[in-house]
C-alpha cells in the first residue's frame, strides 16, 4: 500500500486528530450496539500507548448540518471511557472554543472526543474553513473510518490539507488488504455472490467483476430482473423491468468473457409478504416454471440452493454482497441462511461486504467462520468497483 499507515507515525507528544466511525445505533440516548467503538480501539490504544495527545472525531446519524441533541456523541464518550479504562473528555462542539480549550489541556496519552462533525453543514460540503478549524493544531491526521472513506467530507478529506502528515488506521488498512490486495490475484475459482434488491445499485460492481471473477452467483430480487429479461413470467415479483436490456447485455458480456453467471433455477414464492405466510417453490424454469400473477418471488428455490452451495464449496475465493431473499423474515430466509452456512464452511478466502449480508452473517452467528467482514457497505462496493476512496487518496503517499 502506497499510503502512510498509523505505524509509520512517531506520535509521542504530538497531537493526532483521528477520524473514527462512531456512528452507533442509539435508543433514547443508550447505545444498543458498540461494535463500531470496539473496532476503533486498536488504533486508539496504539496512539495512547505511543504517547500522543488523541483527538477523536466522528459523525453520528443524519443531523441536518446543525446541532441536534438526538445525535450527540456524548454517550459514546462515556462508553469509550469504560472500554479504555481511562477518562475520555468531551467537547460540546467539534470546532470553536470548547474544542480548542479541551484540546489544549490534553497531556500525553490523553483522549478527547469531539461532538458530531455533522452538526456543521461544512462537514458534508467539505468547506475548507470548517476543515481547517477541525484540523486545529493537530500535527497528524489518522483516518480509521472506512464506512465514510468513500465520501470527500471535511473530516475525511479536507483536514488532510492542514496537517503535516495523514495516515490510515488499522481498520482501513485491513479493509484495503482484503478488498484490494487479496483480490488482485485471487485464489481461483473466484466466486462472487451478489444479491439484494436492485440491479441498478450494483451495475458498476457487476461490470467491474466481469473482468476479475470466474463465476457470478446472482440471487435476491435482482435475480428477478434477469429472469424477467430472459422471458420468464415473474408474477408480482419485485423487479426492474426497465433494466431488461442491461441485464441481457451483462449476460452476453459474461458469456463472451467466459465468466459463468448462475441465476436461480427456481424461486420461492408467496402471496403474502409477511412472516408465517405460506410459501411454495416454482418448478425449475428449465421445465417451464413460472411465477403466476398474485405471487411474488421472495427467495431462491431449493434446486438453486443446491447449485449455489455446490459452486461455493469449490471456490478458492468468495466475495459475498447482498442476501438471496427477504432473510429478515424467517419464512423467507432459507436461501440466505443455507448459502451463509456454505460460505462459512468453505475452505476459500471468504469476504463478506455490504450491510445486509453482514447482518445475515451475524444473525446466523457465522462471523467467526469468515476470513473478513467489511465494516462499510458503500465503501466496500466502491472498492470492488475498482474506484478510489477520497478518504484514502487524500492520505500522505509513502
Ligand atoms: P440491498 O440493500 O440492495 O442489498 O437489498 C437488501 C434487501 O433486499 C434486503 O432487505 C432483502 O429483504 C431484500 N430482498 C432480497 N431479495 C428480495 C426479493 N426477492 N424480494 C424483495 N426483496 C428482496
Amino acid at each position: 500500500m502506497s499510503k502512510l499507515s498509523i505505524r509509520d507515525l512517531t506520535v509521542e507528544d504530538r497531537e493526532v486528530l483521528m477520524r473514527v466511525d462512531f456512528n452507533v445505533p442509539l435508543d433514547e440516548g443508550a447505545i444498543t450496539d458498540d461494535t463500531r467503538i470496539e473496532a476503533a480501539l486498536p488504533s486508539i490504544r496504539y496512539l495512547i500507548e505511543g504517547g500522543a495527545r488523541v483527538v477523536l472525531c466522528s459523525h453520528l446519524g443524519r443531523p441536518k448540518g446543525e446541532p441536534d441533541p438526538r445525535y450527540s456523541l456524548r454517550p459514546v464518550a462515556v462508553r469509550l471511557s469504560e472500554l479504555l479504562g481511562k477518562e475520555v473528555s468531551f467537547a460540546s462542539d467539534c470546532i470553536g472554543e470548547d474544542a480548542a480549550s479541551g484540546r489544549a489541556q490534553l497531556g500525553r496519552g490523553d483522549v478527547i472526543l469531539l461532538e458530531n462533525t455533522r452538526f456543521h453543514a461544512g462537514e458534508k460540503s467539505n468547506d475548507q474553513d470548517f476543515a481547517r478549524a477541525l484540523a486545529g493544531a493537530a500535527d497528524y491526521f489518522v483516518n480509521d473510518a472506512f464506512g465514510t472513506a468513500h465520501r470527500a467530507h471535511g473530516s475525511t478529506e479536507g483536514v488532510t490539507r492542514y496537517v503535516e502528515k495523514s495516515a490510515m488506521g488499522f481498520l482501513i488498512e485491513k479493509e484495503l488488504k482484503y478488498l484490494c490486495e487479496k483480490l488482485e490475484n485471487p485464489e481461483r475459482p473466484f466466486v462472487v455472490i451478489l444479491g439484494g434488491a436492485k440491479v441498478s445499485d450494483k451495475i458498476e460492481v457487476i461490470t467491474s467483476l466481469l473482468e476479475k471473477a470466474d463465476c457470478l452467483i446472482i440471487g435476491g430480487a435482482m435475480a428477478n430482473t434477469f429472469l424477467h429479461a430472459k422471458g420468464h413470467r415473474m408474477g408480482d415479483s419485485l423487479l426492474e423491468a426497465d433494466k431488461s436490456a442491461l441485464a441481457l447485455d451483462i449476460l452476453s458480456k459474461a458469456e463472451s468473457k467466459g465468466v459463468k453467471i448462475l441465476l436461480p433455477l427456481d424461486t420461492r414464492i408467496t402471496q403474502e409478504f409477511k412472516d408465517g405466510a405460506e410459501t411454495r417453490v416454482t418448478a425449475p424454469y428449465s421445465e417451464g416454471g413460472e411465477v403466476e400473477d398474485g405471487w411474488e418471488g421472495i427467495d431462491i428455490g431449493d434446486v438453486s440452493i443446491g447449485e449455489f452451495c455446490a459452486e461455493v464449496a469449490g471456490a478458492g475465493t468468495i466475495v459475498w454482497n447482498g442476501p438471496m431473499g427477504v432473510f429478515e423474515l424467517t419464512s423467507f430466509e432459507k436461501g440466505t441462511k443455507e448459502l451463509a452456512h456454505a460460505v462459512a464452511d468453505s475452505q476459500a478466502l471468504t469476504i463478506v461486504g455490504g450491510g445486509d449480508s453482514v447482518t445475515a452473517v451475524k444473525k446466523y452467528n457465522l462471523g467467526e467462520s469468515m476470513s473478513f467482514i467489511s465494516t462499510g457497505g458503500g465503501a466496500s462496493l466502491e472498492l470492488l468497483e475498482g474506484k478510489e476512496l477520497p478518504g484514502v487518496t487524500a492520505l500522505t503517499d509513502i
